[in-house]
């Protein structure tokens, strides 16, 4: 069996609102698990995954944010060197889908993101577990579309629904350009 000693390490920025879900699917797609609990991230910056890809076996490393987003006041070391970003936004709250906007344009230029077109991102609809959704999902696609047409999953973290497919997804787009 032939095995490539090359190991690439990829960088995955997290964004979106409060609430919008961000540390639970993560925590479901790292641990498995899904606490249902309120949890601010706390301590280490980023969470850590190998992903076996179809060439290679790659390393993620996930930043999630710690609460500050709230405030909106993200250090740099959080987009520098990012090799690919996720927006996440609630499916159930409008107003995490109307900030969407705001957070790739925050990333863009923190992350000093020069060909956004080329760039690996993701748009995640979270909670589609919950029946009062008020964002359908033809309201996601078209904004998908007008901004660098990045593809759009719908997950939940609490089903884990679709979490390890986004991920995996994104994974491959971003190796595809290292
Ligand atoms: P963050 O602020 O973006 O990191 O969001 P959290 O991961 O802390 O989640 C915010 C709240 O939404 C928590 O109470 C979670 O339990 C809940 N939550 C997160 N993902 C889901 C989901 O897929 N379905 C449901 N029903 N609740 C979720
Ligand atoms: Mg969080």
């Amino acid at each position: 069996m032939s095995q490539t000693l090359q190991h690439t390490v990829l960088k995955v920025v997290v964004l979106g609102n409060a609430g919008a879900g961000k540390t639970s699917l993560l925590q479901q797609y790292v641990n498995r698990r899904f606490t249902g609990q309120y949890t601010a991230t706390i301590g280490a910056d980023f969470l850590v995954k190998m992903v076996q890809l179809e060439k290679q076996t790659v390393t993620l490393q996930l930043w999630d944010t710690a609460g500050q987003e709230r405030f909106r006041s993200l250090g740099r070391a959080f987009f520098r060197g990012a090799d690919a970003c996720v927006l996440v936004y609630d499916v159930t709250d409008q107003c995490s889908f109307s900030a969407l906007t705001s957070w790739l344009q925050e990333f863009t230029i923190e992350a000093q993101i020069r060909e956004a077109e080329q760039f690996p991102f993701m748009l995640i609809g979270n909670k589609v577990d919950l029946e009062h959704r008020c964002v359908q999902p033809d309201s996601a696609r078209r904004w998908c579309s007008s901004n660098l047409g990045m593809p759009y999953l719908e997950c939940s973290a609490k089903q884990a629904i679709n979490v390890a497919d986004a991920f995996h997804h994104l994974a491959n787009l971003a190796l595809a350009r290292k």
